[in-house]
């Protein structure tokens, strides 16, 4: 299996002060989501540095793509090409004027052309949703928007590898959501992502693994579930066990039989306790699961075709698709954990249609089809894109026809 950043136990001391990092070892896959999780001082920073040769270590390697990382002038330049760093203080992050220069900088340093740097810009602007903020003064945007303009500035070099050092510190619940939905999105299209973060919450269900650090070294690293669960080293680093993790102990304890996969969801939960309940949602009518890529999408009929279903939710997955929404005045019910909600409301009956962009669509079929897969309950997940399926598109226009008094013969 290919391995994109190793450490080999690496150890690190700041000057006159106690061994900040004690000799640790671990690796990251690409396309891996990893959370770096431990209590103020655990080290999490010092190491996130590391990983672009910000921070060299005292003894040890650190290896970028098999290779030692050199910490020459000109090899760190090209490491921090590949390997892009979020402070978790947009405002040391953020240096220039405008919103354009400084998403600018990183590709104009790097020697790209104008035209380069223009298309760089615009693409990582708009990977963040902030597409026609390029003349804003940083200084005036919003917590969560500096945060995306900091992103813009790393996505810029479009590097593989993503590190964010506390991503949602300073941002409200809702921006907190927004910004995990982002990383989700970076990581769905390709990019290798690791946070630090001291919150157990939001690394439970959001990490393919997850490394505890503890003064200096290395707890736990496992999926989360088995990171997580170890009661004595969670409470030696001063975190807590997840909510969910901590209901599915509680009911083992009690003697109700555990699956083998534990809940990282409220639908994982929900399962458990349907099970245990012996009841199936065989019985009754499904909801279905509608999805549209906006991209590909005239969002007119579309939004006549959402007026007309008043007990239609509607979620948004990724920025274009919420900017998308906004435009069309489609109220959201879900920005955040979207297809898991429609799941559960599928479950109960209920249609809902997501509303997202490129290769997200394709991840609620198999998001869906996975929960199938597991759960034995059927759900239909219905393309609503007229460019592949130009009969959706007569679909639509008829329904919304059909629907609307002025069209309707007397
Ligand atoms: P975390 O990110 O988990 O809060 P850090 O990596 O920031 O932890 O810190 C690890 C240890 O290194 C702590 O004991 C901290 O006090 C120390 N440390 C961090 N930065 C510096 C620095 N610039 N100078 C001296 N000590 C530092």
């Amino acid at each position: 299996m290919k391995i994109i950043l190793e450490a080999r136990d690496v150890r690190y001391r700041y000057p006159g002060s106690p061994e900040a990092i004690k000799g640790i070892s671990f690796h990251i896959r690409p396309g891996e989501k990893i959370a770096l999780v431990g209590p103020n001082g655990a080290g999490k920073s010092t190491l996130l540095q590391m990983f672009n040769g910000m921070i060299r270590p005292d003894s040890g390697i650190m290896l970028f793509d098999s290779q030692p990382i050199r910490y020459d002038r000109s090899s760190l330049r090209q490491l921090r090409k590949r390997v892009g760093y979020v402070l978790q203080n947009s405002d040391r992050q953020i240096i220039a004027p405008t919103v354009y220069q400084d998403v600018a900088f990183g590709p104009a340093n790097l020697g790209y052309d104008d035209q380069a740097i223009r298309n760089a810009v615009a693409l990582a602007l708009r990977q963040v949703g902030l597409e026609g903020f390029e003349r804003r003064p940083p200084h005036h945007l919003s917590g969560g928007e500096k945060k995306r303009v900091a992103i813009a500035g790393v996505l810029a070099m479009d590097p593989d590898v993503l590190v964010f050092d506390e991503p949602t510190s300073g941002l409200d619940p809702s921006g907190s959501e927004d910004l995990m939905e982002l990383l989700d999105e970076l990581n769905h299209d390709g990019k290798t992502i690791i946070i630090s973060t001291h919150d157990v919450e939001l690394a439970y269900p959001w990490a393919d693994r997850a490394i505890l650090l503890l003064n200096g070294r290395i707890l736990e690293e496992d999926v989360p579930d088995v990171a997580f669960g170890n009661l004595d080293h969670v409470r030696m680093a001063h975190l807590s066990v997840p909510t969910l993790l901590e209901l599915s102990q509680e009911l083992g304890r009690r003697g109700f039989a555990q699956p083998e996969r534990k809940p990282r969801s409220v639908l994982d939960m929900i399962n458990i306790i349907e099970s245990l309940l012996h009841r199936s949602g065989n019985n009754t009518r499904m909801g279905t699961i509608s999805v549209c890529n906006v991209d590909e999408q005239e969002t007119a009929p579309l939004s006549a075709w959402v007026k007309i279903r008043p007990g239609l939710s509607v979620g948004a997955m990724g920025t274009r698709a919420k900017q998308c929404a906004a435009r069309e005045q489609l109220a959201l019910e879900f920005t955040y954990g979207v297809i898991d909600k429609c799941i559960l409301r599928a479950l109960r009956g209920q249609d809902s249609l997501i509303l997202t962009t490129g290769s997200m669509v394709s991840r609620v079929a198999v998001r869906v089809e996975a929960y199938c897969r597991e759960s034995g309950n059927t759900i239909s997940v219905i393309s609503l894109n007229t460019t592949n399926h130009p009969s959706v598109k007569g679909l639509i226009n008829e329904e919304v026809r059909q629907n609307d008094p002025s069209c309707q013969k007397p």
